[in-house]
């Protein structure tokens, strides 16, 4: 395993391995930078085949962290933290309670939340050691996924706005991949307003659930990328958008919450080549990571949403910036984020 030499390494500030032979915990925070603020980022729980794949993953999600923090402005730096266990088969009080002084023994500077295998109530039981830790029910501002579906809305809609020039989107057809926490939400916002809507998930029972709650038509999980829709909204894995898809997509809009959609950075310049506008995810996702920072005593839902409303203004900076500079807008985003992160770095120094 190499770890400066790994290719998400990115300068990272720490990254710290812990075992907890107790229970069985192996993990990784991963903190990438902390110029804004403490690192915060959720908590992966997943199968990975080796430690290495454990690894680049914590890293690469953990930079992506510290860029959307700083493209969305917020007082945050980018951490991530992985187990290594399948979330089927491994959670126990014991894993959780370990994972919590695991991260209560940093300070406060990674401050960690649920992600992709692990849930509330499993950070619930993390609050028990430590107290950082964000996007719990009581106390907190709760699941992040209502918050992050909103931001997708509000980005589609910016997106709508920039490709076809319409503000509203009724009988727009959108294609709907993963009906999870995110992608159930982001269907019953996207029914509202008269989408047509198709949706696409290994799990048949929510297939069915959103035709009789939104009229949506089920596709089969490997057609999803050959209809004939204006938008692919990417709700479930990453990597979807590469070598074998684009060339599918009929959509002239992706966007959609699924972290790292793009397999390798070069698919960017290939959906732009092929006229298909990409909302960048890390801005079309922030939702969640904002509405945590309006975490506290005081928090409002409302005003955390109407923060998360912001997502449409940047996305419009993003698209602009990539018509001005003649890039993707994945390379737009990454430019404004670099900017945000490392003027805070020269102020701070
Ligand atoms: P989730 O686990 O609740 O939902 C994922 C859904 O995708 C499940 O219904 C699953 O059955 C489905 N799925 C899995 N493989 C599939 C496939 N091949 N084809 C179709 N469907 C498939 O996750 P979530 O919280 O809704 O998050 C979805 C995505 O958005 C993830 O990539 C996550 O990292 C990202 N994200 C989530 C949040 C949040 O607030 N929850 C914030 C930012 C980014």
């Amino acid at each position: 395993m190499t770890v400066f030499d790994n290719s998400s390494f990115d300068n990272h500030q720490s990254v710290v391995f812990h075992a907890d032979p107790d229970s069985g915990l192996r993990a990784i925070i991963a903190i990438h930078n902390t110029a804004r603020g403490a690192a915060v980022g959720g908590c992966r729980m997943w199968p990975y085949a080796s430690e290495d794949e454990a690894l680049t993953d914590a890293l690469r999600l953990s930079r992506g962290m510290s860029y959307k923090s700083a493209l969305a402005g917020l007082p945050f730096g980018g951490g991530k933290s992985v187990i290594i266990g399948d979330p089927a088969t491994d959670k126990s009080e014991a894993l959780w309670r370990a994972m919590g002084r695991f991260v209560d023994s940093l300070g406060g500077r990674y401050i960690i939340a649920e992600d992709v295998g692990t849930s509330p109530a499993d950070m619930e039981i993390v609050r028990r050691e430590t107290r950082h830790v964000s996007g719990i029910a009581e106390g907190g501002s709760g699941d992040p996924s209502p918050a992050t579906a909103w931001g997708v809305f509000v980005g589609i809609k910016a997106a709508v706005h920039a490709r076809l020039g319409r503000d509203d989107l009724k009988g727009i057809g959108v294609a709907v991949q993963g009906l999870g926490h995110v992608g159930y939400e982001l269907c019953r916002l996207l029914a509202a307003e008269g989408v047509v809507l198709y949706v696409a998930d290994i799990d048949r029972t929510r297939l069915a659930k959103a035709g009789a709650a939104f009229g949506a038509t089920s596709v089969d999980p490997g057609a999803v990328y050959d209809l004939d829709v204006d938008i692919f909204a990417p709700c479930a894995l990453g990597a979807v958008i590469n070598d074998d898809t684009i060339p599918r997509l009929r959509a002239t809009i992706v966007a959609g919450s699924a972290n790292n959609q793009l397999a390798e950075s070069r698919h960017a310049d290939a959906l732009a080549q092929a006229g298909i506008l990409y909302a960048p995810d890390y801005a079309i996702n922030a939702g969640g990571v904002i509405n945590i920072a309006n975490e506290g005593p005081d928090y409002n839902q409302a005003q955390a949403f109407d923060q998360v409303s912001r997502i449409y203004d940047t996305l419009l900076e993003v698209f602009a910036r990539a018509d001005a500079d003649g890039i993707s807008t994945d390379m737009a985003a990454e430019r404004i984020a670099a900017q945000r992160l490392h003027s805070k770095i020269d102020e701070a120094a």
